[in-house]
């Protein structure tokens, strides 16, 4: 058995009922393979990929909080700090259902590449709650994010660890958090990113992932003599990484047709109007569905199934696993040339190994929503010097920032002889980075 073969064995038995930390793993590792194999005898001595693959902490609360009807519910709570090597921990925190140690062990492990690729000095890390924002109130809200903060602030800091939004967690939750965190501590400090702009955020923050997405497309496009403009765009989810793209693509002026919720999704082949998403999802909070009656021409259909609408480009922004071997056929049978990554891990490893196989172009999340953790740096930056960047320069860092990314991937594909495969690109790149550090810094 390889080492890298070893060590995916390894973390199946030592982490059961894990799936989706087990299938982060193995994508990373197994393009890594041939970065390890040239330097098999050290890292293994040095345990590399054994200490790679273990959070150096994982912190797990309860979160008690009283209804508006009076009753007391529990949820569970979590911060996984996965590597601290290169920075701080920095990573979302996520409010879903769904949410256990697996899913936020695979969100923390990506978020070490991920936040390494950005170029700036940020470690991995991810937490999180299973509790359901869905149809609470902004008090039910509000109590739950005091509960949760209560625990967490004991564990966070400017340098030490700085959480900020996933799903589930936008403008309204950070501002209960953050409250609540100084109310603790005392502290006026940049703990949290994704700030309101009255108390620190920064400006772009919102449409960072969204952005960020689109610029390392179109840097990927221009790379592969080919532009956004006029083609046809599916867009899953219509949450904060799709709304922000969609805008994006439309600028670009590429066509966004469909758009979705884990509800259904809707198909507007005049173009999806983007104020009317908005309105629906951000100022009201409401499903998806509601767009189909308001715009003629419109349709809505209960389920998943977006994937099989025809288009020239295919943006997964919504959640982990949601485009599987059976859409990705669909997409290349109606000629769709192009999949990027908003959403974390949403490709599986079949629809992947698919992909690359059949030469479509393919942009792995954490590359391409890369832009979200590195506007948090750059809020974190802007904290600390006690200043605010105006929009233009915050949008022309980031857009620089996404452009070395790109150049960073197709360099480290290529070194290694897998030129345009950018999930190699990525992994490698941002795994040489973290590697060099943890080994400068000993046993730890
Ligand atoms: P939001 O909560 O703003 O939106 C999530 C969207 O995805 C909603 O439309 C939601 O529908 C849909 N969705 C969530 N869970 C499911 C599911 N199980 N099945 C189908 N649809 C689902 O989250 P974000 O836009 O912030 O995040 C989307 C993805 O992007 C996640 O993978 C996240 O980790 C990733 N990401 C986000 C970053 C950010 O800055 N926000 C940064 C980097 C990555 P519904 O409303 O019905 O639940």
């Amino acid at each position: 058995m390889s080492y890298t073969e070893e060590v995916y064995a390894r973390v199946v038995e030592k982490n059961p009922g894990e799936p989706e930390f087990h299938q982060a793993v193995k994508e990373v590792l197994e393009s890594l393979k041939k970065v390890i194999d040239a330097n098999e005898a050290e890292y293994r001595k040095m345990a590399v990929l054994e200490r790679l693959t273990e959070p150096e902490r994982i912190i797990s609360f309860r979160v008690p909080w009283v209804d508006d009807a009076g009753q007391v519910q529990v949820n569970k709570g979590y911060r996984v700090q996965f590597n601290s090597a290169i920075g701080p921990y920095k990573g979302g925190l996520r409010f879903h259902p769904s949410v256990n140690q697996g899913v936020l062990k695979f969100l923390g492990f990506e978020q070490i590449f991920k936040n390494s690729l950005t170029g700036l000095p940020i470690g991995g890390g991810k937490g999180g709650s299973d509790f359901d924002p869905k149809g609470k109130s902004d008090g039910e809200v509000m109590r739950f994010c005091q509960s949760f903060m209560t625990e967490l602030n004991k564990h966070i800091g400017a340098d030490q660890d700085v959480p900020a939004g996933d799903i589930g967690v936008g403008a309204r939750e950070i501002g209960f958090l953050y409250g609540q965190y100084k109310r603790i501590t005392g502290l006026y400090e940049g703990v949290l990113t994704g700030k309101g702009l009255t108390f620190g955020g920064s400006l772009i923050r919102t449409q960072a992932t969204g952005y960020g997405l689109i610029y390392l497309l179109d840097e990927m496009l221009k790379h592969h003599k080919n532009t956004i403009e006029g083609k046809t765009v599916l867009v899953s989810g219509s949450g904060n990484v799709a709304i922000y793209a969609t805008e994006k693509v439309q600028q670009l002026g590429g066509k966004v047709v469909a758009m979705s919720d884990s509800n259904g999704y809707i198909h507007d082949p005049d173009g999806i109007k983007l104020d009317i998403v908005k309105n629906i999802k951000e100022v009201r909070r409401g499903r998806i569905k509601e767009y189909a009656d308001k715009v003629p021409g419109a349709t809505y259909t209960e389920g998943k199934g977006i994937w099989s609408i025809p288009c020239d480009i295919a943006l997964p922004c919504a959640t982990q696993n949601e485009l599987n071997l059976d859409d990705i056929k669909k997409l290349k049978a109606n000629n769709c040339f192009c999949v990027a990554e908003g959403a974390n891990m949403p490709t599986t490893l079949e629809a992947t190994d698919f992909i690359l196989e059949n030469g479509i172009l393919f942009l792995p999340g954490k590359a391409a929503n890369a832009g979200g953790v590195a506007t948090s740096a750059l809020e974190m930056s802007q904290n600390s010097l006690r200043l605010s960047w105006t929009e233009e320069e915050v949008d022309q860092r980031l857009q620089q920032i996404m452009k070395d990314i790109f150049a960073k991937c197709e360099d480290a594909a290529r070194r290694y002889g897998m030129e345009g495969n950018y999930v190699a690109g990525a992994n490698i790149a941002g795994f040489e980075k973290v590697i060099n550090a943890m080994l400068a810094q000993g046993i730890v």
